[in-house]
């Protein structure tokens, strides 16, 4: 993997309380992303960990495609109440097609097609997501273990190979829509997801 570069730290009020944020991104690439920290987390165990893929749609524009907007609001909420955590968000947008991309297969969602098919149809792999970062942004802040922050079960593979342990999974729990029932039913069914 190729070098990170990580910016100073800068204070972040939001309404879920002060965070700090670092921005960081490997050398050659422009995808510039952050980590949002709560409290002291450097060189510490058992810290709270969100890994957040960016969601454009969900995070910004309050989607109910999705429930990425509630599940980043749910994890400020958490980390923000536990006194100390970090989320780490990731600038791959639409499982990593890129917002065009999404928006494409979204398209093609309107017309009957799961998020999984969509994504097949435009000859994508399921999921394009390479969270290898951030293992590179929790030795930079010399963290030794993890309680995860998911309903993926498979972010737990991104600490296989790694030194830094994963403690517990923690479960964030997002009442469905009438918009987004199918496509919680898909993370559930095709993707394994815990609920
Ligand atoms: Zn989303």
């Amino acid at each position: 993997m190729n070098n990170i570069e990580f910016s100073n730290t800068a204070n972040l009020p939001t309404t879920y309380g002060d965070f700090t944020l670092i921005s960081f991104k490997e050398a050659g690439s422009f995808h510039e992303h952050c980590l949002l920290i709560k409290g002291d987390v450097k060189d510490q165990e058992d810290v709270i960990i969100r890994i957040h893929s960016e969601c454009l749609t969900g995070d910004i524009f309050t989607s109910l495609k999705c429930d990425c907007g509630p599940q980043l609001n749910e994890s400020l909420r958490v980390i923000s109440e536990r006194g100390q955590g970090m989320i780490i968000y990731l600038r791959q947008e639409g499982r990593g097609i890129g917002l065009f991309n999404k928006v494409n297969a979204y398209a093609l969602q309107d017309k009957g097609q799961d998020t999984v098919q969509a994504n097949h149809s435009l000859g994508f792999e399921t999921d394009l997501r390479d969270f290898s970062i951030v293992l590179k942004a929790l030795d930079h802040l010399g963290i030794k273990s993890v309680n995860l922050l998911t309903n993926n079960p498979d972010k737990i593979d991104i600490f296989q190979n790694s030194e830094i342990k994963v403690n517990s999974v923690m479960p964030l729990i997002i009442e469905a829509n009438s918009y987004n029932e199918g496509y919680l039913n898909t993370k559930k069914e095709v993707l394994n997801h815990l609920f």
